[in-house]
């Protein structure tokens, strides 16, 4: 009979947290199964489960009809068992060759033989069409072969299952076309496969079962020629877009004109082909994900980084400013991703953090009677706005506040500078729901009060919540515009690219 792994009401909690309730999953020979769900669904849990890294709390997993209550990685080893996981296996100061072999160093007579190890690995490497020299060194490689290696040594131990936990992430194009063809020869030759993967285009290429876990339960499991994209995307995120709640639709009159202007932008590789406006008034958002060239296009507007092609206007003009200190004069103001490389004073007060933009206004009519006082009144000012969790004490140093009730801080300090157009990079990244709903709230209301207000973000839940209109970007283009109710998370996955 062929080779099969079930896995039977698997349940797992971590420090009382149950992440797995009670899940099947079957791996047969000759099948390729894709592994999908969001982040923390739970997909490398059971993997690692099914591979003996980690035991479950319960459940049964039944290889080739000898059922296990828990196996030790040996065990799974010695069942067929081999995983690729998200984190590497390697071991750094050793070559590519007994990378390969590890685990498995042939050997007689108490005598590693290395000239077999060598020729084991050249064997595999010219298998996967991969040029990595056996005799490198694996700390010196580049994250891709080191992921190539950790397939090369997987493969080398003649699997019965290979389960590949998100294996592309690293690769080249190339590279990942490679790994392709090789699981379909395994597959061929009658190895069973669970690959786990996020992009969905894979799914289609590679894969001839999709099995999607969502909070740690299947959502979904069929045959790949029966199930579209929206079916997977639909399953992954069940009816969550309907449970964030969108804004109320906007209405309040917008200003006339664009307050931000993108026209065929681009910028040194980074994207091209961008016209986006931002009117006074509404909430615009860019989302992609990391190296989209969305967190680029926020650069352009505060001065960070030049435009190569086409025009950005602010109020309908050139931008003259090539750096903050113009952007800031401008009315341009910038929450970058990163608060601590990006302006927040972490030793100094919140009133400082507040005032410390507009020092030049406020030192034009206080002049040297700038003191604290005035610092302190500009912060009580925007406390109650935003909603600001702290002391109430103007002067509690940065650094003790919630990472949230920082990020309402840097905002009130564009706010006090009376900016009109407020830029935000991944505004409530490291933030907690409460201080997230609270920041949503202060930039729909600046936005209320004619502000022209941008959110870029990777975080497509963001969207959602805050946009009025969105745009999507992918690979360095503008792949959609989508507006009002239409900002949903299927659509935004699916512009992206799942
Ligand atoms: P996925 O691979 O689908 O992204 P994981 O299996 O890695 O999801 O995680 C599922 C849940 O279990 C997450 O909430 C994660 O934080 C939690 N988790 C995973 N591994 C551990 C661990 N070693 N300790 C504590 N929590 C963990
Ligand atoms: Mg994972």
């Amino acid at each position: 009979m062929a080779f099969t792994f079930q896995a039977r009401r698997i349940r797992k909690s971590f420090g009382g947290v149950e992440v797995l309730h009670g899940v099947d999953l079957d791996a047969s020979a000759g099948e390729v199964l894709a592994l999908l769900g969001e982040n923390g669904a739970g997909k490398s849990t059971l993997v690692k489960i099914m591979a003996g890294d980690y035991q479950a709390d319960s459940g049964r997993l039944i290889v080739d009809g000898e059922t296990h209550s828990v196996l030790t990685p040996r065990q799974a080893r010695a069942l067929g068992v081999a995983i690729i996981s998200q984190e590497f296996q390697d071991a750094l100061p050793l070559t590519v060759a007994e990378n390969i072999s590890l685990g498995s160093l042939p050997s007689r007579g108490g005598m590693v033989r290395w000239r077999t190890v060598r020729r084991r690995a050249v064997d595999i490497l010219d298998e996967l069409e991969v040029e990595i020299d056996p005799g490198a060194v694996v700390g010196s490689l580049r994250v891709g072969e080191r992921q190539l290696v950790e397939i090369a040594r997987a493969l080398s131990s003649s699997a019965r299952l290979l389960i590949l936990d998100e294996p592309t992430a690293a690769l080249s194009h190339h590279e990942a076309e490679v790994l392709f063809e090789f699981i379909r020869r395994l597959r061929s030759q009658g190895v069973a496969v669970v690959y786990i993967t996020h992009r969905l285009d894979e799914v289609g290429l590679i894969a001839d079962k999709v099995h999607v876990l969502r909070d740690g339960e299947t959502a979904l499991l069929a045959d790949v020629a029966e199930t579209g994209r929206r079916d997977m995307i639909e399953a992954m995120i069940g009816r969550k877009s309907e449970e964030l709640g969108r804004p109320p639709p906007i209405g309040r009159d917008l200003g006339a004109e664009p307050a931000l202007r993108w026209t065929d932008a681009g910028a040194s590789g980074r994207f091209e082909g961008v016209s986006l406006k931002v009117m006074p008034g509404e909430v615009v958002a860019v989302y992609g994900k990391l190296g989209s060239g969305a967190m680029e296009l926020a650069e352009t507007a505060f001065g960070i980084r030049p435009l190569d092609s086409g025009r950005l206007e602010l109020d309908q003009a050139d931008i003259v400013y090539s750096d903050p200190a113009g952007a800031v004069k401008n009315g341009v103001g910038y929450l970058p991703a990163d608060r601590k490389a990006g302006g927040a004073l972490m030793v100094r007060s919140v009133a400082e953090n507040t005032a410390i933009a507009s020092w030049p206004v406020l030192a034009k009519f206080f002049g040297q009677w700038l003191t604290a006082r005035v610092e302190n009144k500009a912060y009580r000012r925007w406390h109650d706005r935003l909603s600001i969790r702290s002391r109430n004490d103007p002067r509690q140093i940065m650094r003790t506040l919630s990472g949230g009730n920082q990020q309402k801080v840097l905002i009130s300090r564009w706010l006090e500078r009376r900016s009109r157009v407020l830029v935000m990079v991944e505004p409530t990244r490291g933030v907690d729901v409460g201080a997230r709903r609270d920041i949503y709230e202060a930039l729909r209301e600046l936005a209320e009060e004619g502000i022209a207000v941008l959110v870029v973000t990777s975080d497509y839940e963001e969207a959602v919540q805050v946009a009025d209109r969105c745009l999507v970007v992918a690979k360095g283009r503008p792949v959609e515009k989508l507006t009002g109710e239409d900002i949903t998370m299927s659509r935004l996955l699916e512009a992206s690219g799942g």
